[in-house]
């Protein structure tokens, strides 16, 4: 007889027994159950940015960069190397430090990196000049806080890890521009 698994609809607790017991239940808002174990494993991935290694650059440095097509003048604010509409090659372009949010979600589950964070925020941040969206973290602000155009702006890792957790957005204390809701 297996002894009784931890249950609980908090994450962050079934994360806790999940280390202390290798086991435990998470229940989601409609009263399912699901059944989450620890299975450690460690690989060691060596892997390459190629083209999109000036934004990873940009971020260690400050700088949050898209790229644009010559052609039809379309900004990514999530790089690509070619344009999706016309398969042209783009140009790197630095984008603005400040954005608003375009939409968002609250996570209560993460990947590795993320983990420890949870509950947390992801938000599709929007740019003057841009015509995409990049996705990043939202920190320094409750879900309920958070609407549709917030201003937000960059921060970046005081120690670059060359991944995209060197950045994340704070909401921008602009004057003048209150919360609508207040
Ligand atoms: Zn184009």
């Amino acid at each position: 007889m297996a002894k009784t698994l931890f249950k609980s609809a908090k994450f962050q607790e079934v994360h806790k027994a999940i280390l202390k017991d290798g086991a435990a239940l998470f229940v989601d808002k409609q009263g399912n159950e699901s059944l989450i174990i620890d299975s450690p494993y460690h690989i060691q991935y060596i892997h390459s940015y190629a083209e999109d290694t000036p934004f990873f650059l940009g971020l260690a440095d400050g700088k949050l960069r898209g790229t644009k097509c010559p052609a039809c003048q379309y900004v990514f604010a999530t790089p690509r190397g070619n344009c999706q509409f016309c398969g042209d090659a783009t140009v790197w372009v630095d984008l603005p430090l400040k954005g608003r949010v375009h939409t968002w979600t609250t996570c209560h589950f993460g990947g590795e990196a993320f983990l420890k964070e949870t509950p947390y925020n992801l938000a599709m941040i929007e740019f003057d000049g841009a015509n995409s969206v990049l996705l990043a973290r939202l920190k320094d602000c409750k879900e309920e806080d958070i609407y549709v155009g917030m201003p937000v702006e960059a921060r970046f890792a005081k120690e670059a890890t060359y991944s995209i957790t060197d950045v994340w957005f704070v909401p921008a204390h602009e004057a003048g521009k209150g919360h609508p809701k207040k």
